[in-house]
């Protein structure tokens, strides 16, 4: 019942990388009405179907409300008490890195802080990963051998100033359906013209002037091809380096891996080398691949040799698949980075987090990557493990086997607003956390700008927020001093003053202007672009040609491409994973909504009419998918959106939500060299009706 109205709040989405500001308001029964901020720069008040349907999503159906030990209800006390002793034992006994965090791109930036700040700064180790590595490491890794930084060059407008924008490995229309509106407004207006480079015929595909089916994995063979093109037409107007190797191999490239018409070919080439402003988004069927970096490059090459980049309308873009994983980025949570974009290999970057820190133990060296470690969960060189707001024994690559190892692990944390998700079943102790409407903190979009999320709901139950969780532990470790804020506002001001060092140093990432920032100021913050510098204030990047590179100039690389091997004969069939328009990630929230589950109801196997008929299954049928690693019963829906021998699944569903249908249990542990990004784009598999 609607009792006593209160004012709208402003605050955040906390699905996809857009960061779309949202209008909050309370009916004050427990309950949430949902808008469109129409002051937000990233979405002006457009909402898509998964963030109208945020005020479904709250209530306390299915949430931890107490803290558990071994499946009892416990106080926070005895729960805080025994993950710090346990932890503080391992570390004792086993070292350091005996030990991990493995956190999420939904975290905010204040929690994120904290867990890296304990791990790195004082437990002395790097073990911190998070899933974000399952989403843009690749990108992260392309960016810094381009750049000498991980930096996003350009803004969504961007997008709305470009006379061509190629979309390559990104449905955007499902995955950022905020930013596709906003395409597609732009090309009602101005006649954008769109490419889409994908192996499916996607929904992205009802907005493109032309699409190019190329073979999967066969993205870098179409930009070399395009380099190649560039020179051809005397484009290269810059001078970076590498670009004499980088040229050559793009010439030696053949076409014929691509599989595309020569036509269709020529006309893209035609496009992209015709139109000045050329903005190239690219997303996880760039970065899910064990080649993901060097398709980055290869993107990026083609932006760098023409100059095409930090231009109004130009420039390569990498589109975020979480709320967070920028905010990440920038406070370091993986864990070959250090906090504000520094380097965890640099000793002068290490000693200056250090003396801000005090930190009594500074990690020394990169930890393990995502796959890594859970490997080394398996093995047992981790014994305790802190799972916070993620599900990996649903999203990481040989699901099964990752499931496997979080059982077998010593100790094993989760912290989790959700009581029973495939993973929070493995723990030995759970907390509650609180979730999106119960916390405040900020957030980094796929842009770089940095807004709030703010809290407009009472936590429930015991649920705490995950900074203070954190912080708390750290305390009972013995670092009470260095983990004592009062508020969220406080770790952001910590965060703030921490990247005017990295500044100082010559780093991209610096909000220092807010290092002093006070509690109504943090509570009344507006959304911003970094950089805060004043010589490119909340703009693009290297408009001016200077990189962040030792010598100034940007890096191209030459790129080899690697193709997928030819399909084992036991597996004949290379599955395309992905997602769906309505539901986020292991539905854990969009789950919750039945008009959500009303678009896709079930899990599904898209299957080309030839490959059907050959296997004997109908429309509606269910069909078993299996790889070496497991297998995933799926209703199967007959369609020529995919190419024979490439059927495609959505990723979402879980052993909480369904029965044997989760994707990532087929896909193989196989990582990208530079970045440790799994390949879970693809899977080789079987299929039969089942
Ligand atoms: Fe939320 Fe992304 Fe949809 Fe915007 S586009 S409302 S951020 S899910």
């Amino acid at each position: 019942t609607m009792q006593n109205p209160r004012p709208a709040i402003r605050t955040t989405c906390p699905y996809c990388g857009v960061g779309c500001g949202i209008l909050a308001t309370p009916d004050g029964a427990g309950g949430l009405a949902v808008a469109g901020d129409p002051d937000h720069p990233a979405n002006l008040g457009r909402l898509c179907v998964k963030g109208s349907a945020l005020g479904e999503t709250v209530g306390l159906k299915g949430r931890l409300l107490a803290p558990q030990i071994d499946g009892r209800d416990a106080g926070w006390d005895e729960a805080l008490d025994l993950v710090a002793r346990r932890f503080s034992d391992c570390i004792a006994s086993h070292g350091p890195d005996s030990v991990a965090f493995y956190v999420s791109g939904q975290l905010l930036t204040e929690d994120y802080y904290v867990a890296n700040k304990l791990m790195k700064g004082f437990i002395g180790s790097a073990n911190i990963d998070t899933n974000s590595r399952l989403c843009m490491a690749s990108s992260v890794a392309g960016h810094r051998r381009a750049f000498g930084s991980d930096t996003v060059p350009g803004l969504y407008e961007d997008l709305e100033q470009a006379d061509c924008v190629v979309l390559v490995g990104s449905n955007l229309a499902w995955c950022h359906p905020v930013l596709y509106q906003r395409l597609a407004a732009a090309r009602e207006s101005r006649g954008t013209k769109v490419v889409v480079v994908d192996p499916r015929r996607t929904a992205t595909c009802d907005i493109a002037d032309l699409h190019l089916p190329l073979a999967p994995g066969s993205d870098a063979v179409l930009f070399n091809l395009l380099l190649a093109e560039i020179d051809r037409h005397g484009l290269v107007t810059e001078r970076p380096d590498g670009l004499a190797e980088a040229l050559a191999t793009a010439r030696a490239t053949l076409p014929q891996a691509t599989g595309l018409p020569h036509s269709a070919l020529q006309q893209f080439l035609d496009l992209w080398c015709g139109s000045g402003r050329v903005v190239t988004v690219y997303s996880q069927g760039i970065n899910q691949s064990d080649s993901g970096t060097d398709k980055v490059n290869a993107i990026l090459n083609c932006h760098l040799a023409t100059g095409r980049i930090g231009r109004p309308g130009t420039g390569p873009f990498s589109v975020t698949g979480q709320p967070n994983a920028m905010g990440g980025r920038e406070v370091g949570g993986l864990s070959n980075m250090l906090a504000c974009h520094l380097e965890i290999e640099n000793p002068v970057h290490r000693d200056a987090v250090r003396d801000f820190w005090q930190a009594p133990r500074m990690a020394a060296k990169p930890g393990l990557k995502a796959v890594d470690m859970f490997r080394a969960v398996e093995d047992g060189r981790i014994k305790a493990l802190w799972i916070i707001c993620t599900n990996p024994a649903v999203s990481m690559p040989e699901a099964d086997r990752v499931a496997r190892a979080i059982a077998g692990c010593d100790f094993v944390v989760v912290s989790d607003m959700m009581a029973r998700t495939d993973t929070t079943r493995l723990a030995h102790v759970l907390l509650p956390a609180t979730g999106w409407g119960e916390k405040d903190g900020t957030v980094t979009n796929s842009e770089r700008r940095i807004s709030r999320q703010r809290r407009s709901l009472a936590a429930p139950g015991q649920a705490r927020d995950d900074w203070r969780i954190i912080a708390d532990v750290a305390a009972r470790m013995g670092w009470a001093d260095a983990f004592d804020w009062d508020s969220p506002g406080q770790v952001f001001a910590e965060h703030a003053a921490l990247s005017g060092v990295a500044g100082a140093l010559g780093g991209d990432f610096d909000i220092s202007d807010h290092a002093g920032i006070t509690g109504p100021q943090y509570d009344s913050l507006q959304p911003f672009l970094w950089p805060q510098s004043p010589r490119r204030k909340g703009g693009r990047f290297f408009g001016d040609g200077r990189f962040h590179t030792a010598s100034g100039r940007a890096r191209m690389v030459s790129v080899t491409p690697r193709l997928p091997q030819p399909a084992p004969g036991a597996w004949p069939f290379l599955l395309n994973t992905g997602r769906v328009r309505d539901h986020w990630h292991t539905m854990t929230r969009t789950g919750l909504s039945p008009r959500l589950s009303r678009h896709l109801a079930e899990p599904f196997l898209e299957l080309h009419p030839a490959d059907a008929a050959r296997l004997g299954l109908r429309h509606a049928d269910l069909a078993q998918v299996a790889s070496p690693h497991g297998s995933a019963i799926l209703r199967v829906l007959v369609t020529d959106r995919v190419a024979p021998g490439h059927p495609f699944a959505p990723i979402h569903w879980t052993n909480e939500t369904a029965s044997r249908a989760r994707i990532d249990a087929l896909v193989p542990g196989v990582v990208d060299p530079v970045s440790g990004q799994p390949a879970s784009k693809s899977a080789n598999v079987a299929i039969r009706p089942f």
